[in-house]
């Protein structure tokens, strides 16, 4: 944990639960992702934690934005960055929301099939448009499957769609899964997207960019590899695939880029077990499933967890969170190893939480409130 969070959780006021956001961490990210793939624009995934400050951290040091809705775009040019900078790169938007971004100045946008090219050359027309492929997500511990994408075949027809209808057609995207230990994830990805920039080629349609999403993992339980092995296995299926003719490309970072910047505070509201002669012991934290643990879903996500009384013996316990819902359990599957002597009304750290918890927190089941958060 950085000084700078230990500094602000000792001199906080309110004790309720948080998550503490340090900007500097995630300006190092940026500068990492910046230099070990120095030829590719970060595009930050704003989904991941579109908290103003961070958004405006990386608008000053020159990011531009994948937005997946009119609402993160608004957040975005609230930052003052220019419109030249937003990605729209849901593939499922509303045609009135294609129109307002055009409006805005969006001239970026993501499709999967024909009947989004259709909207995109209505209301958004000349634009640049590209098309993300199928990826199976295989080796990510949290992989986004079929709902976006289509096979490459697919996708080639689709980008002549967009041609002929007065689009540019642009280039080719993919998502390899989010939290990715897998370096060669992107070398079969890399090698589809050439694949459908030569059949471009052969109908006399030059592609331009690839979009290589995001996916770079943050450290949890588990070791991963650091950003620059991404650099590296990414410059060189980009050369082994597209040889010296290489596409400009971009970069989604979300989770890579804010992950390990956060964490949250939380207490522990009861220890009891289900029957006398139980040896796991239930521990209820004053957050769960429902205000920003929400990537625990089926124990994906395991975050590295710290406590007052680390080094004490410890004991297998399910992590479960304060609501009247039973599905508001963290781990229970894989139990977690916690002291002994961890008490009722201890507080409890839950590193590597700067993605995907503040968006993820109900407005307020049960009478909780959202999760708290400050970015410092
Ligand atoms: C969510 C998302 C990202 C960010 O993914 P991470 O795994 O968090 O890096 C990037 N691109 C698109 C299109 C996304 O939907």
């Amino acid at each position: 944990m950085s000084e700078r969070i230990r500094e602000f959780l000792r001199s906080r006021e309110s004790d309720g639960p948080c998550v503490v956001v340090d900007t500097e961490i995630v300006r190092e990210n940026y500068l990492a992702f910046a230099r070990s793939l120095p030829d590719t624009s970060v595009y930050y995934a704003v989904k991941a934690n579109p908290a103003p400050e961070i958004l405006s951290l990386l608008e000053a040091l020159g990011s531009s934005f994948d937005c997946a809705s009119v609402g993160e775009i608004e957040m975005v040019l609230a930052t003052g960055a220019d419109a030249s900078r937003i990605s729209y790169g849901n593939t499922i938007k509303k045609e009135r929301d294609v129109a307002r971004a055009y409006e805005y100045g969006v001239r970026l946008f993501a499709v999967d099939c024909n009947e989004e090219v259709d909207k995109i050359a209505r209301v958004a027309p000349g634009s640049r448009v590209f098309c993300r492929v199928l990826c199976d997500g295989a080796g990510a511990e949290w992989p986004l499957s079929r709902k976006f994408g289509c096979d490459p075949v697919m996708a080639a027809d689709v980008l002549e769609h967009a041609h002929r209808l007065g689009l540019v057609a642009y280039g080719v995207s993919f998502h390899v899964g989010s939290q990715q230990a897998n370096l060669g994830a992107w070398d079969f990805a890399l090698e589809m997207a050439s694949g459908v920039f030569h059949e471009m080629q052969t109908r006399g349609i030059e592609l331009k960019m690839v979009n290589m999403g995001g996916g770079f993992p943050t450290r949890y339980l588990k070791d991963v590899p650091g950003v620059p092995s991404y650099g590296e296995a990414i410059f060189d299926a980009l050369k082994k695939h597209f040889g010296n003719r290489l596409p400009s490309t971009i970069i989604e970072p979300g989770r890579g880029m804010v992950g390990n910047a956060g964490i949250i505070e939380t207490e522990v509201v009861l220890i009891s077990k289900k029957s006398a002669s139980d040896d796991v012991r239930w521990v209820y934290l004053d957050i769960g499933k429902f205000h920003g643990l929400a990537e625990t879903m089926d124990e994906a996500i395991r975050y590295p967890i710290r406590t007052e009384r680390d080094g004490d013996q410890t004991t297998p316990c399910v992590l479960a969170g304060p609501t009247c819902d039973s599905v508001d359990v963290m781990y229970e599957k894989t139990p977690y190893e916690l002291p002994v002597s961890l008490s009722i009304g201890d507080k409890i750290l839950i590193e590597a939480c700067g993605a995907y918890t503040t968006t993820y927190s109900t407005v307020g089941f049960n009478g909780f409130a959202p999760l708290a958060s400050y970015v410092i």
